[in-house]
């Protein structure tokens, strides 16, 4: 794998005019960007802070159908949402494929507490496991209290009746951005961070070009395309403002927030679903990264907002979690707390919580395409679409048809289950060390630390696993500029721990 310099790709961001400029580098922008490359386009993506610093980098770590939508669709005899999630299903089978590396099956728990509960589980479970049909990861099953009380030892028991276990899939949401968007490159894809879009060009009324500066200089640059995909989230009404100031809102936002606390909450690897709460809803703790993320929260928000959870949040948290977890939630210390913007598609609904998560691309009156709302696990399916719409839009002749249902990612190469046992005997590494290379860099996990020598492979800070050599990678290979870009989306540490964040960028201040 080559090394990536942003001045480099800075120059050829302004050398020429590309089929396609898509605007943010979250996973939308970033599936967009893979898929048009990999169809033989010319293609240039710009985000205006980090690849992935959005929405993108703070969700739940979920690739799912969603058992919630499965039950709305039931309950509501709602066809819509039952297509939603056997989409999904679909789309979950794909990324295991694409990306087994950074997405991996995740055994989730659903306690009950009375027999009522727990066959209503049972049965929607079960018609989860048919709505994956051939794509299922492993069949749903009954569970006593003891087996719930093995995963999770620490829930209330008194009432516990059992529970039923399925199977969804977990990742790493930021790296998966930076490994589609490193496979976009390795086709052509130009790509810069720390770039905004502030306008527009147009030539005989259509979109021509986009205005761009450079947030670590000042500097200012035009990016010419002959069409523009608007992949910037939460941020998507106001670049079709940017196209016509009379284009009218069409998302609602809502803030989603998490809290993470230690691995004693989730000791066995396994989530838990928490299946009701007081507002209707259902909660995760799941296991991440030798963490527990507890989430998510679901309240009306702005663009302006304070992205941390509020106060409220974080009680709501805690106090659900309480109810169903025999240990004080008071004592425990919360590691880090982050919260994301859900861009979600008006409608009526003043719930946002009942808004289905589907998506919509359309062309606005200048040409822009814009793609909106969606979710993490549909990334691919939602880039298929928008570049379909891009060619058309802008009568493109691409060399061949979307081939990312197939298209493995970085990584993938080299990647096998036993890599991180073949990495502690041919290196010394100790086990996390390994695994943790393994699951954020996949089969690159070796070249990573060929490239490094001794003094690379030695760990940043006790207690977790993450190397020197990693500090190097990300700046010269991930296009990391800053510590934040670091910190938070290439290493993880300063979403897991915001502590030992502070440590390490200290020490990482002191080695530079
Ligand atoms: C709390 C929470 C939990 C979630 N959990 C899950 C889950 O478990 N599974 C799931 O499937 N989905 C989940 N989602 C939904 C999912 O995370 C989002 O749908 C998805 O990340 C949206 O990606 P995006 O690329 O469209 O937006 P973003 O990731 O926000 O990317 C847009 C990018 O555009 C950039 N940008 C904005 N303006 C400009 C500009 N002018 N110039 C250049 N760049 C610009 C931004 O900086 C940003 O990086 C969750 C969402 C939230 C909020």
């Amino acid at each position: 794998m080559k090394k990536l310099c942003r001045n480099q790709q800075l120059k050829q961001l302004g050398s020429q005019t590309f089929d396609i400029l898509v605007i943010g580098g979250g996973a939308t922008g970033a599936g967009i960007a893979l898929d048009a490359a990999s169809r033989g386009l010319s293609v240039a993506l710009v985000e205006r802070n980090d690849f992935a610093s959005g929405t993108s980098s703070h969700s739940s770590k979920l690739i799912h159908g969603g058992v919630r939508y499965l039950e709305a669709a039931v309950t509501r005899l709602d066809l819509a949402q039952w297509r939603l999630v056997r989409e999904a299903l679909r789309e979950r089978a794909i990324l295991l494929d694409i990306a087994p590396h950074l997405i991996r099956p995740l055994r989730t728990l659903v306690p009950a507490r009375s027999w009522y509960q727990l066959l209503r589980h049972r049965i929607g479970l079960w018609l989860y496991d048919r709505a994956a049909g051939r794509t299922l990861i492993a069949p749903s099953t009954l569970l006593s209290c003891q087996q719930m009380l093995a995963s999770f030892p620490h829930l209330e028991s008194t009432r516990l009746k059992g529970g039923v276990a399925y199977h969804d899939a977990s990742f790493d949401d930021a790296r998966m951005v930076i490994s589609l968007l490193l496979t976009a490159v390795q086709r052509g894809a130009v790509i810069a961070n720390h770039m905004e879009t502030e306008g527009f060009e147009e030539t005989n009324g259509r979109l021509s070009a986009a205005r761009v500066t450079n947030r670590l200089d000042g500097s200012r640059h035009q990016v010419r395309a002959r069409v523009i995909i608007n992949a910037t989230g939460p941020y998507s009404d106001h670049l079709r403002q940017l196209e016509h100031p009379a284009n009218k809102s069409r998302l609602t936002l809502s803030r989603g927030s998490h809290l993470v606390l230690d691995k004693s909450w989730s000791p066995a690897n396994d989530a838990l679903l928490i299946p009701s709460t007081s507002d209707g809803r259902v909660l995760f703790v799941l296991p991440w990264q030798g963490h527990t993320l507890i989430g998510t929260t679901d309240v009306p928000a702005s663009i302006q907002d304070d992205l941390l959870p509020a106060r409220e949040e974080e009680q709501y948290l805690l106090d659900h979690l309480q109810q169903w977890f025999a240990v004080d939630t008071c004592t425990h210390n919360i590691l880090a707390r982050w919260a994301g913007l859900r861009p979600l598609i008006a409608t009526s609904a003043t719930d946002t919580a009942g808004i289905v998560r589907e998506h919509l691309v359309e062309t606005g009156r200048k040409g822009l395409v814009s793609v909106l709302g969606g979710k993490w696990t549909t990334y691919r399916k939602m880039a298929e679409e928008a570049v379909d719409h891009a060619i058309v839009t802008a009568r493109l002749q691409p060399s061949g048809p979307c081939v990312t249902r197939t298209l493995k990612l970085l990584g993938t190469e080299g990647y096998t289950p036993g890599l991180a046992g073949q990495l502690m005997t041919g290196f010394g590494l100790a086990e996390d060390i390994a695994l943790h290379l393994v699951h954020a860099y996949g089969g690159l996990a070796q070249t990573l630390l060929e490239h490094a020598g001794q003094q690379g492979h030695r760990r940043l800070l006790a207690g977790h696993p993450y190397i020197r050599a990693e500090i190097a990678w990300a700046r010269e290979r991930e296009m990391a500029m800053t510590n934040e870009d670091i910190l938070l989306r290439r290493l993880r540490i300063g979403m897991l721990d915001e502590q030992a964040a502070c440590r390490l960028a200290a020490r990482i201040a002191l080695e530079t």
